[in-house]
């Protein structure tokens, strides 16, 4: 058996796997089925925004060398439909926020700035040449750079190209991703427990923490410590881009994850890792498609897909930083650290006046999922002597 210092770290593991992964290859989508995904081409602006000169207030079209003063308004301009005519000298004509302002008119009085009596408005000051009105193109002009390439769609993005008239762009394609879990003892939650059974929960948490990372999710049926159902059940995942199983990667005779995936052309690039929870976790390749053995107590799978396959999967999404994507805090109370691992350690954040705070949870054993779930915060404790003191700066992974 090897020993603890044949283990890969943390940081080799992650350099492992990112190796391995590239950008999926792009398609052309709809921008409605975009949202989260990274662009693989730059987008130019379809049209002129504003494509008109647009009032930024309710209140008046004027020309400003007519004010101050008392202006006839001779019409009102409703939102979406120009006036018949220009503006014409000493006039005033009616215009609500995003109308467009008239040929002849160089300025929007809002209305609070004016005494409107029943068809003439008085303007006790002067208006500057162009107040309240949005220029053409004042934010793009038509054939200019909306996007870059590389950028992930937020939905401020996305309502950028809605604007901007675009409808369809190139993006990397949302990597599939199969989720298996193992185990004899697994039992579908809403059935009754046999003695010696679980409720079987890790299928839920990956394809929830899956889809929140952009993939498509594919859930296998738990199988059995069969080799047989192994075997289907393997070959079937492996059709995706990513296949992610839980359970079956210790040492114990019926785990049979790695054994059954060798048996099937997936190549073991590495096989447990220096750190706590979810030191068994493995990776392979076979062909393009990343394979994932994450362990199967539940606190151990979190992490494992927190530490490798999140960063994968947003690799493979074409994310320019695909993480894990570490932030800063300070420790609210001492931690132990371990001389041969590094931990990730359940936390819950609070804010001091300028930082994060992180309060380590009761109950760190990787079976513990309900204690887990009060945790907002996986925090990085490297391995060494000795313990962290409170208040040691540390990184943290946002759950
Ligand atoms: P294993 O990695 O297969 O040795 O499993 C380690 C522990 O995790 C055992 O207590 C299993 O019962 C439990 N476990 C394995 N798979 C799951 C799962 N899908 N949901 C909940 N617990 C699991
Ligand atoms: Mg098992």
């Amino acid at each position: 058996m090897a020993t603890m210092a044949d283990l890969l770290t943390l940081d080799e593991a992650l350099a492992q796997v990112l190796e391995r992964v590239d950008p999926l290859p792009a398609e052309t989508v709809a921008v409605e089925h975009a949202s989260g995904r990274v662009l693989a081409e730059e987008v130019r602006a379809g049209v002129d925004l504003p494509s008109f000169r647009s009032s930024a207030m309710d209140g008046f079209a004027v020309r400003a060398k007519d004010t101050p003063g008392t202006l006839p308004v001779s019409f009102r301009i409703a939102a979406g439909r120009p006036a018949e005519r220009a503006l014409r000298a000493g006039e005033a004509m009616g215009i609500s926020t995003g109308g467009v302002v008239p040929e002849g008119a160089d300025a929007v009085v809002p209305i609070e700035d004016v005494v409107a009596s029943a068809n003439a408005i008085t303007l006790a000051a002067s208006v500057e040449d162009g107040a309240n009105v949005r220029p053409v193109a004042g934010d793009v002009r038509a054939g200019e750079v909306v996007l870059t390439a590389g950028l992930a769609l937020s939905p401020a993005r996305l309502g950028a190209l809605a604007a901007a008239g675009v409808t369809s762009i190139r993006c990397f394609r949302r990597p599939r991703v199969a989720v298996l879990s193992t185990g004899s003892e697994l039992s579908r939650p809403g059935t009754s427990l046999e003695p010696g059974q679980i409720y079987e929960s890790n299928s839920l948490m990956l394809a929830s923490a899956l889809t929140g990372a952009g993939a498509g999710v594919e859930q296998l049926e738990p199988v059995a410590d069969d080799p047989a159902a192994h075997r289907a059940a393997l070959e079937r995942g492996l059709r995706a881009d990513v296949l992610v199983s839980s359970g079956g990667v210790s040492v114990g005779s019926h785990d049979l994850v790695r054994s059954v995936g060798a048996d099937l052309g997936v190549e073991e690039v590495f096989w447990r890792v220096a750190v706590k929870p979810g030191k068994p976790v493995a990776f392979g390749v076979r062909g393009r498609t990343l394979v994932f053995g994450l362990p199967g107590n539940p606190v151990s799978a979190l992490v494992g897909f927190e530490l490798f396959v999140r960063p994968a999967i947003r690799a493979l999404a074409g994310h320019a930083r695909p993480g894990p994507l570490f932030e800063q805090g300070l420790l609210a109370q001492p931690v132990r650290r371990i001389a041969t691992r590094d931990q990730l350690v359940r936390a819950r954040s609070g804010l001091d006046a300028t930082e994060t705070v992180l309060h380590p949870l009761r109950g760190q054993d990787s079976h513990m999922i309900v204690r887990a779930a009060a945790a907002d915060a996986l925090v990085l404790v490297p391995l060494g002597e000795g313990e962290l003191p409170r208040g040691a700066r540390v990184r943290y992974l946002r759950i």
